[in-house]
């Protein structure tokens, strides 16, 4: 895995200790974003949404790592993913996790703790007890494909005051699938994942929001219609806010190629997809990028798109790509950027700014070496695939 990239990214310039804590530096967020050719201060970004792995599966990742990795991608606070082993659906579960990160952190690290019992979708975790030590409630990795569960895991919410974070996924409409189902794996013979099987729950799930009136977040959108659901339940007033990730924005299906890098869930959609979830960012259906980081071992992804796991890492890349594709291009700005990265996750999950910065020199540009990577996980669709920057935004 030595691949080099043929493109240049904007590169942070203090490397590995580029996050530091600055005392009464700024005074506001305007004195950080200047045009000037000097460094560039941003407030600590906030990733909602990064599976660090441990305990259970720390040849994937460590907490340690992991933080790492968040620290050079320019994030001073993450939420960590519950499909670890054990899985924190108890107080004695999470309390794992927690002495970890006690131990190992060196950002600021929030756990979820699950939904259900393992993630199984039959039986509430504990939530009562957990409310207290967890961001927010997640059975993320799979959806909780059982409407009276997910209405009882919504009722429970409200009374604690915790927000829903949803994996929204049809698993009876997946039928084997592992790319999206589309042109390419049409072309190319493979099963695909139909977009009904994210919106189709999202939808269910907007109705059960109406219903109860609970917090509720979707994770990792990736189709047109999940924008549109949104977008109208914003306007119906319902409390829900979703992220989607920097590949989703920047990549879609026509740039698959056969190499487990190239697949996660959501799997990357059409080109049609793509340009709703832009046009879902700029006008604030969507209010987060969350990285949705998730390292395998190299054996893990080297076994191609149909057998490779799901998962991709993107700490490392996400300002770079971002910035690059999306800022520089004009389709935003980057003060939208800081919100999308910054602002909005931390006020939705309720996430203190702290005294937390991040320096960027946003005129030199590096290229993208995996070996060079502080995450144990170096899969990364950004390495070679060079026509991203063609034409996609002209
Ligand atoms: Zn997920």
């Amino acid at each position: 895995m030595s691949e080099l990239a043929k493109y240049k990214f904007i590169r942070p310039e203090m490397n590995h200790d580029f996050v530091c804590k600055a005392e009464g530096v700024f005074s506001s967020f305007s004195e950080l974003f200047s045009d000037s050719k000097e460094y560039v201060v941003f407030p600590g970004f906030c990733d909602v949404h990064v599976h660090f792995r441990e305990p259970g599966f720390s040849y994937k990742e460590t907490i340690y790592d992991g933080c790492c990795a968040a620290a050079r991608g320019g994030y001073t606070a993450v939420c960590t993913m519950p499909n670890l082993n054990p899985v924190p659906d108890s107080v004695e579960h999470l309390k794992m996790q927690i002495d970890i990160i006690e131990r190992d952190a060196i950002i600021n690290v929030y756990p979820y703790a699950s939904i259900t019992v393992n993630e199984a979708g039959n039986e509430l975790s504990d939530m009562e007890n957990l409310a207290d030590m967890a961001i927010a409630f997640s059975d993320d990795g799979r959806g909780v494909q059982s409407d009276d569960m997910m209405r009882e895991a919504m009722k429970k919410a409200k009374a604690l005051d915790k927000i829903i974070v949803a994996h929204c996924e049809v698993n009876s409409l997946l039928k084997g699938g592992y790319i999206h189902d589309g042109e390419y794996a049409k072309h190319h013979n493979h099963r695909g994942i139909c977009s009904a099987s994210e919106y189709e729950q999202i939808a269910r799930d907007i109705e059960l929001v109406k219903e109860i009136g609970c917090k509720y977040h979707v994770c990792h959108i990736s189709t047109k219609e999940s924008v549109e659901l949104i977008r109208q339940a914003k306007k119906d007033g319902v409390d829900i806010t979703c992220e989607t990730g920097p590949h989703y924005l920047v990549i879609d299906d026509s740039d698959l190629q056969e190499d487990g890098r190239f697949k996660m869930n959501p799997p990357l959609r059409s080109r049609e997809d793509r340009l709703a979830l832009i046009e879902g960012i700029k006008d604030g259906t969507i209010d987060m990028i969350a990285t949705d980081h998730a390292p395998h071992s190299a054996e893990e992804k080297a076994k191609g798109l149909e057998k490779s796991a799901f998962g991709i890492v993107g700490l490392e890349t996400a300002l770079p790509v971002l910035y690059t594709k999306l800022v520089k291009t004009g389709i935003i700005t980057l003060n939208k950027l800081v919100d999308l990265l910054c602002v909005n996750p931390r006020k939705r999950f309720n996430i203190p700014m702290g005294e937390d910065i991040t320096v960027w020199d946003l005129n030199e540009e590096f290229t993208v070496d995996v070996n060079d990577f502080l995450s144990l996980g170096k899969a990364t669709e950004f390495t070679s695939v060079i026509y991203l920057l063609k034409s996609h935004f002209r």
